[in-house]
């Protein structure tokens, strides 16, 4: 546990939350200032801030909690659809420096946008630029 992580002390139970799901290694809750009725967040209980941080076995635990959460999120408020996201660092707009995951119910004509919506300036890369990239991240892993 990290002392000062609002996260850390939701787990820990110091403050409270609208909780949806616990187990071992994860936690769900309902975001306080939600962009959708049923707008969860879904963290791993250990502190890490980023979602490359995590270790092996959490990381899966995150994705089966994420899997089943899903549609239970969906269904809740009758949703047909939702956009599921992680801001992963503080470069990216991540406020709160522990791994969550953002399941936000989508309705039509809801006046939101597709996660396109959050990049800067679309980038005009060449096809030998984009080529170098790929086989740059190929190279990385
Ligand atoms: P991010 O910008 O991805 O770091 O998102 C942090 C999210 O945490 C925001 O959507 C906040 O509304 C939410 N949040 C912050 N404090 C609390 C809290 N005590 N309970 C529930 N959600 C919270
Ligand atoms: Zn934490």
């Amino acid at each position: 546990m990290s002392e000062d992580c609002i996260f850390c002390q939701i787990v820990a139970g110091e403050i409270p939350s609208d909780t949806v799901y616990e187990d071992e290694d994860v936690f769900a809750f309902l975001d306080a200032n939600p962009l959708a009725p049923g707008h969860t967040l879904v963290i791993p209980k250990a502190h890490h801030e980023r979602l490359n941080d995590l270790p092996d076995d959490t990381a899966r635990a995150l994705y089966d909690a994420l899997h089943a959460l899903i549609p239970a999120v969906e269904g809740s408020v009758d949703a047909p659809a939702s956009n599921v996201g992680f801001n992963n660092g503080a470069a990216s707009g991540q406020e709160v420096p522990h791994v969550h995951g953002h399941v936000i119910p989508r309705f039509e004509g809801d006046g939101g946008h597709p996660i396109h919506a959050v990049g800067g300036e679309a980038p005009d890369l060449s096809d030998d630029e984009r080529g170098t990239i790929a086989s740059d991240i190929t190279d990385r892993l």
